[in-house]
């Protein structure tokens, strides 16, 4: 296992490439099946979507359209309920079908806000497909329509997720763990560090 540290925080190797990959595979199945005959519009939500919208539009293989909003709700490792509107589309979405790529739906309050922003534009359909998802956090009774790996209620970073700006670059995902007893941990690794080869324990 490997353990990184991100500002004062230490993290452990969680989930692999190849298991992300496999869960982008499968959301790319079930979008492309639900969206047969219709050129979607797949809509990230940046900042943490840009790896997962980049390998989901790769793996897409039919027409499509690419376009991001940014919001923001985390401050630190929790949720601080505030939610704007950042950057929003231009795109005319009237009659058309809008797949939203999220990185990770938590408490559900960027879910709500996109569910707004949605409701008035008059659009054929609107389907959520989220990366990763904590069901023992999510409360509210709003319809998600893709799910790619639930996790439990712990803070990742990695492959677009970031702690306080960073670990985003991360090609795998780490996961917050208490601060550990050996000395001989790499905190920041040379090149490679990114995929996750830091430091063995
Ligand atoms: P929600 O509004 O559902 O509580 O949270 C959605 C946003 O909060 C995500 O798009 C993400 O930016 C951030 N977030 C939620 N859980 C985590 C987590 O475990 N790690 C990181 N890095 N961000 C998270
Ligand atoms: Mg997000
Ligand atoms: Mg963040």
């Amino acid at each position: 296992m490997s353990i990184i540290k991100l500002h004062d925080k230490y993290f452990k190797s969680y989930i692999s490439e190849k298991l992300i990959h496999e869960a982008i595979e499968s959301l790319v199945k079930q979008v492309y099946k639900d969206c047969k005959n219709e050129t979607p519009l797949f809509i990230g939500i940046l900042n943490g979507c840009f790896m997962f919208v980049a390998d989901f539009v790769r793996e897409y293989n039919g027409d499509c359209e690419v376009s991001f909003v940014k919001l923001a709700s985390y401050e630190g490792t929790k949720s601080t309920g505030k939610i704007k509107q950042l950057v929003g589309v231009n795109e005319n979405l009237e009659g058309r079908t809008v797949v939203i790529l999220e990185d990770i739906i938590d408490t559900g309050n960027t879910l709500q806000e996109i569910y707004e922003i949605f409701k008035d534009k008059k659009l054929k359909q609107l389907k959520i497909a989220t990366l990763f998802f904590k069901p023992d956090v999510f409360k509210k009774e709003l319809p998600i329509d893709y799910i790619g790996i639930s996790i439990p209620d712990k803070f990742i970073v990695g492959y677009g997720l970031d702690y306080n700006g960073i670990g985003r670059n991360f090609a795998s995902i780490y996961q917050l763990t208490k601060k550990p007893t050996m000395k001989n941990i790499v905190l920041f690794g040379p090149p490679g560090a990114g995929k996750g080869t830091q430091a063995d324990l």
